[in-house]
């Protein structure tokens, strides 16, 4: 017979270990699936935004005390924003922090090893298929199966297990690329600044260097492009000709070390429509799309995402009805907190694509202190 759970979680990254780490004292039994074996390499700007530490405060106080006193991470008081040579500095009372996410991660995954004795956990276990019968999901790995009253679908971008539960293809046209690896060296590199290089053709994307704690930077590049087999080698392409032609990155590589290959993943933006739920399933994180589209960061959203689907999960249960009208308020709550604001940056991000001289217009306002909090608004707030 096949292990029965009430909650399967697929995936452990931020948004399947948040999904976990908030189920700690449901009372509920969890099975955790995750294909790798942790500590896993997951390619990353590595920039945490508040919205991370502060879900992570949420699920628990002292985590992020530990998180803190573990790792060290660099804080960030500004963002530098480059384009044409010229500097654009805003400051922050505290932006978030940057943390390899090898570390960020493992440091989740260990938390559910640690406390959360009611979750039963899976490496090297990646769910092939699902099957959604009424009252309950199976789920497939190789030849074992096992069932749950419930899953939580947090495995990343273009999640196969998310387009056979909503039977949802993602659209090309909201993906996009981006590409990082970390460098020793690099010149004048601030240890509490980000910096965002900008050109016009790749607006809204851009190229940025984020210095970490051990004085090494993870420096990439992120653009919302044409999807095709060679996609993220085009990306690769215009990442290193750019560091090589500009005339100030090019001087404050020259002498630096490139630690890694230049290593790529897809981002998919979220947008105004995203099916995140249904009968006995919610969909979290990268595999809901969920990716801030001007910023291009989703680890906050990904920890909001599979933290609201574990308490929904939980109500659920407690109501025996895991029907759509219930899961549904999973949706309705992460909307309430998230909806308006990626609506207006999908909106900007579409403006931004169709009008790029809009750049311009920014830079030359941009000198102004009131524009650059819109900027700044806009961004992280
Ligand atoms: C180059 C790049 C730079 C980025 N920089 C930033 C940044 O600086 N800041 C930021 O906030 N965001 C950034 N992002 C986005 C961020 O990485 C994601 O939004 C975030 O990882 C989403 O978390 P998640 O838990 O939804 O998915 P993931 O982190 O992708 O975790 C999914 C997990 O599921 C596992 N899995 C996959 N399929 C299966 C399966 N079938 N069965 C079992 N397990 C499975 C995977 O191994 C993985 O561990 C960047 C993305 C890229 C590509």
């Amino acid at each position: 017979m096949e292990t029965m759970f009430d909650i399967a979680i697929v995936g452990a990254g931020p948004a399947g270990c948040s999904a976990a780490l908030s189920l700690r004292e449901s009372g509920c039994s969890v099975a955790l699936f995750e294909r790798k074996s942790f500590p896993r390499v997951k390619i990353c700007g590595d920039g945490l935004c508040d919205r991370s530490i502060n879900t992570l405060r949420d699920i628990n106080p002292r985590y992020v005390d530990e998180f803190f006193s573990a790792y060290n991470p660099e804080s960030i008081q500004h963002t530098d924003l480059i384009y044409k040579n010229r500097r654009y500095r805003i400051d922050f009372k505290n932006f978030g922090y940057t943390c390899k996410r090898e570390n960020f991660d493992n440091f989740l995954f260990s938390l559910v090893q640690r406390d959360c004795r009611n979750v039963t956990i899976f490496q090297n276990t990646e769910i092939q298929n699902v099957d959604n019968r009424n009252d309950e999901i199976v789920l497939f790995s190789g030849e074992t199966m096992f069932r749950a009253r419930i899953v939580i679908v947090c495995n990343g971008a273009l999640s196969r297990i998310s387009r056979i539960l909503t039977g949802e293809h993602v659209e090309k046209s909201k993906l996009g690329v981006a590409v990082r690896a970390y460098y020793n060296g690099v010149k004048d590199l601030q240890p509490d600044t980000i910096e965002l290089y900008y050109k016009k053709e790749f607006f809204p994307g851009y190229l940025w260097v984020f210095p970490l704690a051990d004085g090494s930077a993870n420096v990439g590049f992120g653009w919302q492009v044409e999807q095709d087999s060679d996609a993220e080698k085009n990306v690769r392409s215009v990442f290193e000709e750019w560091l090589s032609t500009d005339k100030e990155l090019s001087e404050r590589f020259r002498d630096a070390e490139r630690l890694t290959p230049i290593q790529g993943g897809l981002v998919p933006y979220c947008s105004e429509s995203y099916e995140c739920c249904g009968d006995n399933f919610f969909i979290c994180g990268d595999a809901a799309n969920l990716i801030d589209p001007i910023s291009g960061g989703g680890i906050g959203n990904a920890m909001l995402s599979g933290r609201f689907a574990a308490l929904q999960a939980v109500q659920c249960l407690q109501k025996n009805d895991c029907s759509k009208q219930m899961t549904e308020k999973y949706v309705e709550n992460l909307q309430k907190r998230i909806k308006k604001e990626m609506h207006i940056r999908h909106l900007l991000q579409k403006q931004f694509m169709k009008h790029r001289w809009l750049l311009d217009v920014l830079a030359f306002f941009g000198r102004r202190t009131a524009i650059l909090r819109r900027i700044k608004a806009w961004y992280l707030d």
